[in-house]
């Protein structure tokens, strides 16, 4: 029995594979990660670490190459990000300012229960059992901007959507899709809203659209460019010419609200804006 398992073991590679590299006087650890991905990719961590991830039945001699060849752009990535500062996080304390609709607005903490957050006159007024622990402050605030958020990005799309039917080009595409199929409406699914770390907004091919909640802090002409953008992929699923003409035509300019988006959110003095 113990045999049987022992050669069943050698026949599948382990899913983790670790060791060390030394190259150009830096050493690093590298782990290989396979998954159910169809190419290989290579990541530094701030930590130093390099990750391979790899597909599952990528050969060992695949890795290896893949790695040799990109070692001294391993080294040169983990210096740079070595040399880089580390990005500041907001302390979630008395007197910071963050942003609601783009506007910046000063926390006022105070304690009490329950959890609330007001906000008004460029304040946001944050009471939880305890005001002290940033982490407590935060956790408010998360769920407050999603509440928001639900509203918030709901309204705005209604309004987009008004908006880019009535556009030219959007609206010979939806006449074309009606003489094809008989339909005279072209749906919009249903609205999710989600925090997400990596992306602002998604569309399904089914039309249902998600947007990241954190865009209730950012500026209505970029809450409504990432709503028009997601819009735009019911007409063209992918990022295709054909998918930035229709952009362009239904929010003329819209790269320049792009910067907007990766803003940071917050700021620890009024007088840094
Ligand atoms: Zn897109």
């Amino acid at each position: 029995m113990g045999s049987m398992l022992g050669a069943k073991h050698r026949m599948n590679p382990p899913p983790l594979y670790h060791r060390q590299y030394d190259h150009q006087q830096q050493t690093f650890d590298v782990v290989i990660k396979r998954s159910r991905r169809k190419t290989l990719a290579i990541h530094v961590l701030r930590t130093g670490l390099v990750e391979i991830r790899a597909p599952l039945h990528c050969a060992w001699q695949q890795i290896d190459d893949f790695l040799d060849a990109r070692l001294d752009w391993i080294v040169a990535a983990i210096q740079q990000l070595a040399n880089s500062p580390v990005p500041e996080a907001p302390a979630y304390c008395d007197g910071e300012y963050h942003d609601y609709l783009g506007e910046p607005h000063e926390l006022l903490l105070v304690r009490g229960k329950p959890s609330q957050v007001v906000v008004g006159a460029g304040q946001l007024l944050v009471r939880c059992a305890a005001p002290g622990d940033p982490l407590q402050v935060q956790q408010c605030l998360l769920k407050f901007w999603r509440q928001r958020a639900l509203l918030v990005l709901d309204e705005r799309l209604r309004d987009c959507r008004r908006r880019f039917d009535q556009v030219p080009a959007v609206a010979a595409l939806i006449q074309r899709k009606a003489a094809l199929s008989g339909e005279s409406e072209n749906a919009v699914g249903k609205l999710t809203v989600r925090r997400m770390t990596a992306r602002w907004g998604s569309c399904s091919r089914g039309g249902d659209i998600c947007l990241n909640a954190a865009l209730v802090q950012k500026p209505p002409v970029a809450i409504d460019m990432v709503i028009i953008h997601e819009l735009c992929h019911l007409h063209h699923f992918s990022h295709s010419k054909a998918f930035y003409a229709l952009m362009e035509a239904a929010m003329p300019g819209w790269r320049d609200h792009e910067s907007l988006l990766n803003q940071p959110s917050w700021r620890r003095q009024a007088d840094s804006l």
